[in-house]
């Protein structure tokens, strides 16, 4: 007899894009073999909690029955490749998710042994083929994340990633190429000033084309540079403040064999998703649908993953027609629905409770939480449990200032690990303690300023009481549009930690 050991398995889909027939394969797979469904990670992952031991293999290979697998989603490796979910422009969309999935496959470990252990594989004694040109004998320093945004919007934080691509569209709106971020990164250590949240800095121009190569070779000189004495300081962002960014840019031209272009000016008006329905190209329709804190399940009277059974069940049935997008933001786009199914999927939408984006509040619509407890071990406060009373209560002191209807996005995280990306919230609490957090505040809601600690350690009676009176002088200062982070800067109820994005361009 041993411990009953559980696990959780995370799936690797490069801008969390799933067909129909793909959903109803890890409906089954998460009703089958995990607790409380499916959930929608900020990287546009799938997690299946509580998978038992014994049942860890069997799980696998129906997730690899499903054309997925999740291979590199956790590790110190590149993991799963973040996409913007924009449903607005599709042929953008699709251009950028090829390009990403691609950079997906040419950052995957050449190794056989997942699909030795998992998928019963063969092993081929002395083939040779676990060479490892990009990830060499002792792989990365530490993970790795990527991120492809579209403006206007930055759902996908790509400042927030090691490696971002921010698309730039012709005036026809084909994809003339990316300006690259490097050095983003949200992990920190309470109490340690030699750890923090940094933003990515943007270095210059690629064409589409070189899109590989600039990554292998960001991803190679962080392998070769990356701090292997300090796990804590061995993300990019610590490689490139230690050795300098002018150096770390040439660096990556050296490798790549050319020089980046000037970046190309861009602009990002908000980091959240757009909800319900919005018209597409080609007559399509994309609906945008909540999910709390990305949690997809059947529970008291809750019947969501009942509800997208139904949906994925009705596009198959219609030859896979759309497809489902899972966002950065925890969210869900039904992506390219058309004209003549729509109406069905709106009704069961509303049928089974998915439409909850209707009547929730832009701050209830906005709000992110990472797992934390009970699942996450180093989780050390509430997150996605405590996130619908924390976030009614904060609405409920918005509503008694006339400010229903703010779009503060406010995030919230068990550790200081930042899963939920709460260094850009304009409102984020940082797990300190059960029941006890860090109180950050300020960030914008475009993804290009870090918040600021505001209150250390504080339970939440004062942390209501801490934003009571700044939503009160918000609500009669502000300016016309102005954002609660951006009012919070210009008040100087806060300052924040470094210039915004716009000034790191090169
Ligand atoms: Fe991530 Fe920390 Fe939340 Fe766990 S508790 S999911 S490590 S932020």
């Amino acid at each position: 007899l041993e411990p009953a050991y559980s696990f959780m398995i995370r799936t690797r889909t490069p801008g969390g894009v799933v067909t129909p027939a793909q959903w109803l394969k890890l409906d089954t797979v998460a009703t089958r073999f995990a607790e409380r469904g499916l959930r929608i990670t900020t990287r546009q992952a799938f997690q299946f909690h509580g998978v038992i031991k014994t049942e860890l293999k069997p799980t696998m290979q129906a997730i690899s029955a499903a054309l997925i697998d999740t291979l590199a989603a956790c590790g110190d490796v590149n993991r799963n490749v973040a996409v913007a979910a924009n449903p607005l422009l599709s042929q953008a969309h699709a251009a950028v998710h090829a390009q990403a999935a691609a950079l997906s496959e040419h950052l995957l470990p050449n190794t056989r042994a997942y699909y030795e252990i998992w998928l019963d594989e063969e092993r081929v004694a002395g083939s040779g083929s676990e060479d490892e040109p990009v990830y060499g004998p002792t792989y990365l320093p530490r993970k790795f994340k990527i991120g492809f945004a579209i403006p206007p919007y930055n759902d996908v934080d790509v400042f927030a990633q090691d490696l971002g691509f921010i698309a730039i569209l012709d005036d026809d709106g084909a994809l003339a190429g990316y300006n690259v971020s490097v050095g983003g990164g949200m992990g920190a250590t309470h109490g340690d000033p030699e750890t923090y949240p940094r933003l990515g800095d943007v270095i210059g121009f690629v064409s589409p084309d070189q899109v590989i190569a600039v990554g292998e070779a960001v991803v190679t000189a962080q392998r070769d540079f990356g701090n292997r004495n300090v796990r804590k300081r061995a993300r990019l962002k610590y490689t490139i403040d230690d050795h300098g960014l002018d150096w770390f840019k040439a660096e990556v031209e050296r490798r790549a064999g050319f020089s980046l272009l000037p970046a190309r000016a861009f602009s990002f008006v908000h980091n959240g998703d757009r909800f319900g329905w919005i018209e597409g190209d080609e007559g399509l329709a994309h609906l945008t649908l909540r999910t709390v804190a990305g949690r997809i399940w059947d529970h008291e009277g809750i019947l969501h993953l009942s509800g997208l059974r139904e949906i994925a069940r009705v596009l198959d049935e219609a030859a896979n027609a759309a497809e489902f997008r899972l966002t950065p933001n925890q969210n869900l786009v039904i992506a390219g629905v058309p004209a003549d199914l729509r109406t069905r999927i709106d009704a069961l939408a509303t049928q089974y409770g998915l439409d909850g984006y209707r009547t929730a509040s832009p701050l209830q619509r906005n709000a992110l939480a990472c797992v934390a407890l009970p699942t996450c071990g180093l989780a050390m406060a509430e997150a996605e449990r405590y996130l619908p009373e924390l976030t009614g209560k904060v609405q409920a002191l918005l509503d008694g200032h006339g400010l229903h209807d703010a779009p503060i996005h406010l995030r919230i995280s068990g550790c200081p690990n930042g899963c939920s990306r709460p260094y850009l919230g304009e409102i984020a609490l940082v797990g300190k303690a059960p029941g006890r957090y860090n109180l950050m505040l300020g960030a914008d809601h475009r993804g290009q300023r870090l918040n600021t600690l505001y209150r250390e350690n504080i339970a939440e009676a004062q942390i209501l009481a801490e934003l009571d009176p700044l939503f009160a002088r918000y609500a009669g200062e502000r300016l016309t549009d102005e954002g609660f982070g951006d009012f919070l800067v210009r008040t100087a109820v806060i300052a924040p930690p470094r210039p915004p994005i716009s000034l790191h361009l090169r």
